[in-house]
């Protein structure tokens, strides 16, 4: 087994009531990537090289500017990641740039021939390799490539302590169950790290747990939906008045809904 750096992060989340004991889990490791890229991170030359390919998704972009932390640390790591983007850019464009120039001045019977000729653009060419620089460019992000690695072991010691530790798989077992999200990510990692019986013996206790919460907070909803009917005027909420968030949270995982 690998190290197990997340026991007590781990048994602290699945002390407190919650939708999602892994969700507790992402939030932290999400704030520590977070603080990690404007500290330790920039003084790093290989976390650097990371950031200055990567750069941050748009939410991550917005929560490191938002931290109003260290904006001297943020400012060094986007002027790096930019000059290297623009090289990118620059380079892609120069590629190309006489023959876009030719083509601009041949009017549009040259470029009708051309295409007659079978012969491409070269600003077509442009557009495809820009576009698909700029694509690539949206789907990374340093602070959920830290995340998602963090994740995966933290997953990974979960599954081993609910393996190995009655005391946690006690817990485990009198949770509210998970996020859609995280239930996947338990699926995969137990057939990733358990074989043969002890896979069936934890589908066997995850399943009709994971089920029963799902149901528990259908219901929450449907009574929340119900109260609005004017014949419950002044019936009783019970625990549906927040079912809506905690219904979302429970499909999607994290979200920032305002409560
Ligand atoms: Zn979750
Ligand atoms: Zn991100």
């Amino acid at each position: 087994m690998k190290e197990r750096i997340y026991t007590i992060p781990i048994n602290e989340a699945f002390d407190q009531d919650t939708e999602c004991a892994l969700c507790v889990c992402e939030r932290k490791l999400e704030n520590d990537a977070l603080d990690y890229t404007i500290g330790p991170s920039m003084m790093e030359p290989d976390s650097r090289v990371e950031t200055n390919r990567t750069g941050f998704c748009t939410e991550h972009f917005t929560k490191l500017y938002n931290l109003q932390q260290n904006r001297l640390a943020l400012g060094l790591v986007i002027d790096t990641h930019m000059v290297e983007q623009l090289e990118h850019l620059e380079k892609l464009y120069k590629k190309q740039a006489d023959a876009v120039k030719k083509e601009s001045e041949k009017g549009l019977i040259g470029s009708a021939l051309d295409s007659l000729k079978g012969k491409g653009s070269s600003s077509q060419r442009l557009i495809d390799d820009l576009l698909e620089k700029l694509t690539a460019l949206e789907g990374t992000c340093a602070v959920c490539d830290r995340i998602t690695n963090n994740m995966e072991r933290l997953i990974e010691n979960t599954i081993f302590l609910y393996d190995t530790e009655n005391d946690f798989k006690r817990k485990f077992l009198a949770s509210k169950g998970f996020c859609l999200k995280h239930f996947k990510q338990l699926l995969s990692a137990a057939r990733k790290e358990l074989s043969g019986g002890r896979q069936a013996e934890f589908l066997k206790s995850l399943l009709p747990k994971e089920l029963s919460e799902l149901k528990r907070i259908q219901d929450e909803v449907n009574h929340f939906t119900k109260m609005f009917d004017y014949r419950n005027q002044s019936g009783d909420w019970k625990n549906s008045r927040d079912a809506v968030p905690r219904s979302i949270e429970k499909l999607c995982g994290p979200c920032e809904l305002k409560r």
